[in-house]
């Protein structure tokens, strides 16, 4: 099959705004990065809140002054209700991945409504309706992307995966991410049990990035450096 260039804006339309010299990108896309000379990037955390790992994470970005982005379920925030305000009240940001991590792109318009609505309602009660979404697995489709949008949402997915959910080291998940970082990068990470390395990991990898200039933003942040080439 050739490849067509312009297969890549047949999702939606693209609208790049510049105000008073900041870039923002209102997207009907999905993004996996954004591109931009700054060295910024940000860490997303998925399918939380979890006892196991959220008071960690929010530990480690508190003590090393870095934001960061949740990515949570709707039904775990109605478990814990408290973690999750804990997410907001530490200034992070709090984004939706659906409410029970359903593969969107395989649902009913029906379905698909309830996994967006019943998680958006219930982290609209905590918190700041979200503006991002990213889909359980990474399973999109045009057609999702652009029904997510019209719901008021971006859809977000990543340019590092260092499988963190895989009982990988500290050492592991974080000489992938250091060494796949560029300006731009949207790193994908994990809470729950089977992510229990991933909190260390995030101390050392925020301590090495600064390391090389870099700075730690959430994703509605990081998309305010989308930068249009010339
Ligand atoms: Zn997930």
């Amino acid at each position: 099959m050739r490849f067509s260039f312009w297969s890549l804006f047949t999702v939606g339309v693209v609208t790049v705004t510049i105000m008073a010299g900041v870039v923002t990108m209102e997207s009907g896309m999905a993004i996996k990065k954004v591109p931009t000379t700054h060295k910024v990037v940000a860490l997303t955390f998925d399918d939380g809140p979890h006892p196991a790992t959220t008071p960690a994470l929010l530990s480690v970005l508190q003590a090393k002054q870095a934001r960061a982005t949740f990515f949570v379920l709707g039904n775990r925030v109605k478990l814990y209700p408290a973690l999750a305000a804990d997410i907001i009240n530490s200034g992070q940001e709090l984004a939706s991945h659906s409410y029970t991590h359903r593969f969107l792109n395989r649902l009913t318009p029906e379905e698909l409504t309830e996994e967006i609505d019943k998680s958006e309602s219930i982290i609209a009660a905590i918190g700041p309706k979200p503006t991002l979404i990213r889909p359980p697995g990474g399973g999109y489709n045009d057609k999702l992307v652009w029904e997510l949008r019209q719901r008021g949402y971006t859809t977000v997915l990543w340019s590092i995966d260092p499988r963190d959910w895989a009982g990988k080291s500290v050492q592991r998940i974080v000489d992938t991410v250091v060494n796949q970082a560029e300006p731009g990068s949207i790193i994908l990470l994990h809470e729950g049990e089977y992510a229990a390395s991933t909190p260390a990991a995030v101390g050392i990898i925020i301590d090495r990035l600064r390391g090389q200039g870099y700075e730690f933003v959430t994703v509605s942040e990081l998309l305010q450096y989308y930068e249009i080439r010339p």
